[in-house]
Formats: structure tokens, C-alpha cells, sequence
């Protein structure tokens, strides 16, 4: 039975400069279509599954007008949802009100995600995002008034000369906001985004892990534990929905540029919209081996803080992960540590999560 599912709404009112995401730009009639092909997707593909999990992204969800959302929010309740299903709409603070909440709150959304990334207003600026201080500190306000108290803030450092003490304020401002679950991310320079095209360069690396170190100290003193590679929260709030994509579990990715698994098939949905809105739904689809499983199993299961349970593993695969992946080489660098329950990048080595994964990438696994 698979148990969440991902929908994708790409509309975003401005494009920022680093974003590579699958988006475009808000445009009311493309919208309209958008809704109709994306009911047919799920309506050809959803099995009547219970989903725990049901988590709307984009792009910018919110962007969407109040008559388009209820329209989303309508055709999702076709999703059969368990009693304590963890429901998740990404909102951007200068497009969502009083009105959009309560018609989310009375579809069972319970949980909202924000795009914060800075508070310092010439990075802002740098990065094309609009909001201000003022106006975050009144949307998380409705946000709980209405009654959502699981609400996540995305914080994105290591910007073009941003400093210490810019990444300080910022945690400090999320701070005081008091919310549960704080995702991080260091900026990357991807190709085809306007930092790319305009020559901006990334921050060197010791300025990104120092930041990063930075943020795991500050979150950890504040009582926020550490529960992926990027992902804090406090006691009772880690994002199930994202747990399911790091415990390795199915899970059903509607809208353009979606990712899903189902049945052991990995697929991505087409990124053209042209194509998406004639019903050309999915792009590639891949067929997992039992050693592609076994392979993302290990990768997806060491972003977590507590690592991979290796009775788990045994359970899933009928073999036992060191009987399956040489890592000693990791081990003996310090990279990964294990007892006889789990396997685990340490918190001191996660910024170079990358090399601790090594030993699972194709080609280096290896049977025994
Ligand atoms: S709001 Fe998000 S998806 Fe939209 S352009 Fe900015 S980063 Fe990309």
C-alpha cells in the first residue's frame, strides 16, 4: 500500500535568481488547464490507497487564486486520507491570507511550510524574493491564530557575500517566530538560473560548512534536534512526509516535473508544460533491480541523523547490509560509525555527507 503522495503546483508570481525548480510563472488561464490535466493524472493513476502523508509544493502553491485553490483543494479530497494524515501545503508569505488558510484548514491541510530563506533585505533583493520581516511575523501569526501550529520555515545561507552575523540574525529571527521545524539549505549555483547566467559565484567551502556548522550548533542549543542532513524540528514535529522519501517507502508524485515510485518503478514526470497539459504525463520511468533498492535504501537512510536500521534493512532485503556494501574504507576515515542496530554518518562528518555515500553509489557496491 503506498502511503503519501506528492502534488506539484509550479506557478510562482516572480522567478528567483538561483531557483532550477520545475516552475513557471503564474498566469491565470494556464492555471485553469493546468488543474484539469492534473485531476486526469490522479484520477488515472491513484489506487484508492490511505495516505498518511499528502504534501503540496511547487513552485508556489499559494500562489494560485482562491477559487483555483479551491478547485486543487476539491479534486485532492478524492485522496483517502488515515485519521492523523500529515497534510502540507508550501506557502510564500506575500501570497497567502486569511481566506486561502481557512479554506485549507477545512480540506484537513494541518501543516504549512513557508519560503523564508533570508531576512536580510539586500540578499532579498539579490535573490528577486519580496517579503519582509513585518509581513512574516504577521503570517505565522494568522497562521497559528487559525490553529496550524506544525508550520516549517525554509532558510537558505551561504548567499553571494552573505556573512556570519547575516545567518545570525536570521536564526535569531526564527527564533522568535517559535515554530516547530526549520529546513535548511546552502546555496547552489545551478546552471540555467539568473546567478548562473550573471556570473555569481557560490561561497567558498569552508565559508558554507562553517555556516552549516553554525546552524547546527544554534539549532541544537535551542532544542531542535537534528533529524536529516538539512531538517530540524522539535520533540513530535520531523516531517513525515519527507521520512517517507528517506525511509526509502512508495510514494505517488503528481503534477509536471513530479517524482514518484510505485510498484519498484522510479519515474519523473515531464517538465514541458505543453506536454503536461495534453495528458504526456510521465518522462522516465525506471524499473528497480534489488540492488537499485538496496543502493537507495542506504543513500536515502544515511540523510537521517539516526541512520539505517540495519535489522530493517534485513528484514526488507534478506541480507545484511555489510554482507552487501563494503564501507569499511568510510569507517576507518571516520565518514560513517555503526553498532550493531545502525549504520551512521556522525554529526561531525554530515557536511561531507557526499563522500560518507561513496560506498553505495552504483558501480562500488558489490555482493559478497
Ligand atoms: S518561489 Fe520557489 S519555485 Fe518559485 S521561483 Fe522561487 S525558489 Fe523557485
Amino acid at each position: 500500500m503506498i502511503k503519501s503522495a506528492y502534488i506539484h503546483i509550479p506557478f510562482c508570481q516572480n522567478i528567483c535568481s538561483y531557483c532550477d525548480f520545475c516552475k513557471v510563472f503564474y498566469q491565470e488561464d494556464i492555471v485553469d488547464k493546468y488543474l484539469t490535466s492534473l485531476e486526469k493524472e490522479i484520477k488515472t493513476f491513484y489506487n484508492d490507497d490511505v495516505l498518511d502523508t499528502i504534501y503540496i509544493g511547487g513552485g508556489t502553491p499559494s500562489v494560485l487564486n482562491i477559487k483555483q485553490l479551491k478547485r486543487l483543494l476539491d479534486m485532492l479530497d478524492i485522496l483517502k486520507k488515515s485519521n492523523n494524515c500529515e497534510y502540507t501545503m508550501e506557502c510564500n508569505f506575500e501570497s497567502i491570507d486569511s481566506l486561502k488558510l481557512d479554506l485549507m484548514i477545512k480540506h484537513g491541510i494541518n501543516r504549512v511550510s513557508f519560503g523564508m530563506q533570508t531576512i536580510n533585505e539586500r540578499l532579498l533583493s539579490r535573490l528577486n524574493r519580496h517579503h519582509n520581516k513585518q509581513q512574516i511575523i504577521n503570517i505565522i501569526n494568522l497562521t497559528k491564530n487559525k490553529g496550524i501550529n506544525n508550520i516549517n520555515i525554509d532558510l537558505l545561507y551561504a548567499l553571494p557575500n552573505e556573512v556570519i552575523n547575516d545567518l545570525k540574525e536570521d536564526l535569531s529571527f526564527l527564533m522568535s517566530l517559535d515554530i516547530p521545524h526549520v529546513s535548511t539549505y546552502s546555496l547552489m549555483i545551478e546552471p540555467h538560473t539568473l546567478f548562473y547566467i550573471n556570473n555569481v559565484k557560490s561561497q567558498d567551502e569552508d565559508s558554507d560548512v562553517a555556516m552549516y556548522k553554525l546552524i547546527q550548533r544554534y539549532l541544537k542549543e535551542k532544542d531542535y534536534q537534528q533529524y536529516e542532513i538539512s531538517n530540524f524540528a522539535k520533540k513530535g514535529y520531523q516531517c513525515l512526509h519527507n521520512l517517507t522519501y528517506w525511509d526509502n517507502n512508495e510514494y505517488y508524485g503528481f503534477g509536471l516535473g513530479a517524482c514518484g515510485y510505485i510498484n519498484n518503478y522510479r519515474y519523473n514526470n515531464t517538465r514541458g508544460l505543453n506536454k503536461y497539459l495534453k495528458g504526456c504525463y510521465r518522462y522516465e520511468i525506471e524499473k528497480l533491480t534489488i540492488d537499485d533498492k538496496m543502493s537507495y535504501e542506504t543513500i536515502l537512510g544515511l540523510r537521517k541523523r539516526q541512520g539505517i536500521d540495519k535489522q530493517a534493512f534485513f528484514n526488507k532485503y534478506k541480507k545484511n547490509i555489510d554482507n552487501v556494501f563494503d564501507y569499511q574504507h568510510e569507517k576507518k576515515l571516520g565518514l560513517l560509525k555503526e553498532n550493531n542496530e545502525y549504520l551512521w554518518i556522525p554529526e561531525d562528518k554530515l557536511y561531507l555527507s557526499n563522500e560518507a555515500m561513496v560506498a553505495f553509489v552504483g558501480g562500488s557496491t558489490y555482493e559478497k
